[in-house]
């Protein structure tokens, strides 16, 4: 089961894009009065132009349990909150060390679900341990955001993933050198089989 859907295409990776476009659908069959959409186009509160649905983010209402699309596009909603962190650095340095907190919260639980030792050695020193893709298949499942690179909050942001995907059977637990040995072993670390000999 893969962690996160992404598409590829032009080497633009995006986020759950089948989660997101299955949410907007749903959205278009509700008739929204106070927001109408038009031809799969919503007025964008910010810049006033009528845009894609699919160009806004939703978020999940606690009171009626519902998606709605966001009442701004993600165009705009990414220029206010970079215009946001440029006048409130203290507040993002606040955030930063939250997002710090979670992450590293957030990366015990994960081990500990893992057996919080290497899978194949027994290292429990968790300086040495990370996170392994048991089918070698790491760099087509990591998430990436639309550019393609790495960013922000990335491993944080991949640690919930893992969490609400309820702990998938395709991880494990290695220790760096069983995780390199394995990646230049042909996916097998040596201490099981020497598939590699070193010249
Ligand atoms: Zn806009
Ligand atoms: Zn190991
Ligand atoms: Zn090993």
């Amino acid at each position: 089961m893969p962690i996160v859907n992404y598409n590829n295409k032009s080497e633009k990776y995006i986020l759950f894009k089948e989660e997101e476009k299955k949410y907007i659908n749903e959205i278009i069959t509700r008739s929204v009065f106070r927001n109408p959409i038009i031809d799969k186009k919503k007025k964008c509160k910010k810049c006033g132009e009528m845009i894609d649905v699919f160009l806004f983010g939703t978020f999940l209402d606690d009171t009626t349990k519902k998606r709605y699309l966001n009442s701004t596009c993600k165009e705009c909603a990414r220029k206010r909150a970079k215009e946001w962190s440029k006048n409130n650095p203290e507040k993002v340095l606040i955030q930063l060390e939250k997002q710090n907190i979670e992450r590293r919260r957030d990366r015990n639980i994960i081990y500990r679900a893992y057996g919080d030792k290497c899978a194949c050695c027994g290292e429990e020193n968790t300086l040495f341990l990370t996170l392994d893709h048991i089918n070698n298949d790491g760099n087509e499942i990591r998430p990436r955001n639309a550019k393609g690179n790495y960013s922000g909050d990335f491993s944080g942001y991949y640690y919930k993933r893992i969490i609400k995907a309820n702990f998938p059977n395709d991880l494990q637990l290695l220790c760096w050198n069983c995780n390199c040995g394995k990646a230049r072993n042909k996916g097998i670390c040596p201490h099981k089989q020497n598939i590699c000999q070193q010249q």
